[in-house]
C-alpha cells in the first residue's frame, strides 16, 4: 500500500511513523508513506499557505491554491482510492473503517491547520473526511498518524502472527481479553489458572468469555444487534 500525506509541519509526522510496527511495515516493503511539504507550493516570496477569513473572524484558512497545486501534482503520477481530509467533522474513525481502508492501494491524507482548509478543496478534491474522535486538536498531522498506524498494522504479514490484529478489540465487535505475562505471581496477585494449564482449548474459551463479560461491562452497545 502506498500513502501520500499532504502537511505544512511533516517534522510532526516522522517519529510516529518511523518506530515499532510502521518501521517494520515499511522496512518490509508492505507500505509505503510518503510526506509532502505544503510549503513547497506556497504562494510568493513568502511560501504562504494560508490566509484571512472570508466574512472576518479569528483564524487563518488554508488556501485552495497551494493545496490544488499540490494535489494536481501528485495526482499526475498516481491515481488515488481516496482523497482523505482529517477533520474533526468528518466521519468518525472506528475498527471497521480501518479495515476497509487498509484493502486499498493507494491513499492521500490532507492535514489540516488553524481553522481548517478552503471548504473548495473539500468540495473539489475530498473523496472522505475522517475525525479521529470528538475533541479538537490543533493540526491534522497527529491524526493522519493514527489513521495510517491504524491501517498499516492490519497490512498482511506487517503483524509476525497474521491472527493477532484479529483478536484486538473492535474486530468482532469485541474487546479485547486481560493478558499477562511473566512472573505468574506478581506481589501475591496470580495470573488466572487456566492460563498455565497448557489446554489450548480452554484458555480459546476462557479468552472468550473475558472478551464478552468486559464487552458487556464496559461496551454494551458494541453488542447490540446490527450495528
Ligand atoms: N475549526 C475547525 C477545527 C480546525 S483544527 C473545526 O472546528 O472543525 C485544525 C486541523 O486539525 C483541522 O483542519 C484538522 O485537519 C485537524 N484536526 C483537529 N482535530 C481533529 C480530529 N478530531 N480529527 C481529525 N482531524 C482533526
Amino acid at each position: 500500500m502506498h500513502i501520500d500525506i499532504i502537511s505544512a509541519l511533516p517534522e510532526l509526522l516522522e517519529s510516529p511513523l518511523s518506530h515499532s510496527i510502521m518501521k517494520r511495515a515499511r522496512a518490509k516493503g508492505l507500505l509505503e508513506v510518503r510526506v509532502i511539504n505544503l510549503r513547497e507550493y506556497g504562494l510568493g516570496r513568502h511560501a504562504q499557505i494560508d490566509d484571512y477569513q472570508y466574512g472576518g473572524g479569528e483564524g487563518m484558512v488554508m488556501m485552495a491554491e497551494p493545496l490544488a497545486a499540490c494535489i494536481d501534482e501528485l495526482m499526475k503520477s498516481r491515481s488515488y482510492d481516496e482523497v482523505i481530509y482529517m477533520t474533526p467533522d468528518g466521519q468518525r474513525l472506528d475498527q471497521a473503517c480501518a479495515n476497509r481502508l487498509s484493502l486499498h492501494g493507494n491513499l492521500l491524507i490532507i492535514c489540516g491547520h488553524y481553522k481548517g482548509i478552503d471548504e473548495r478543496i473539500r468540495e473539489v478534491y475530498v473523496t472522505r473526511e475522517i475525525s479521529i474522535g470528538d475533541y479538537v486538536l490543533s493540526g491534522g498531522e497527529l491524526p493522519a498518524a493514527v489513521l495510517v498506524d491504524s491501517i498499516g498494522r492490519l497490512l498482511p504479514g506487517v503483524l509476525g502472527d497474521e491472527t493477532s490484529a484479529l483478536m484486538d478489540s473492535f474486530q468482532d465487535r469485541q474487546l479485547a481479553p486481560p493478558v499477562y505475562t511473566r512472573p505468574a505471581d506478581f506481589r501475591g496477585n496470580l495470573v488466572p489458572e487456566i492460563l498455565l494449564s497448557g489446554n489450548d482449548k480452554a484458555i480459546s474459551e476462557w479468552r472468550q468469555q473475558e472478551a464478552l463479560r468486559r464487552t458487556a461491562e464496559r461496551r454494551p452497545d458494541l453488542l447490540e444487534d446490527g450495528k
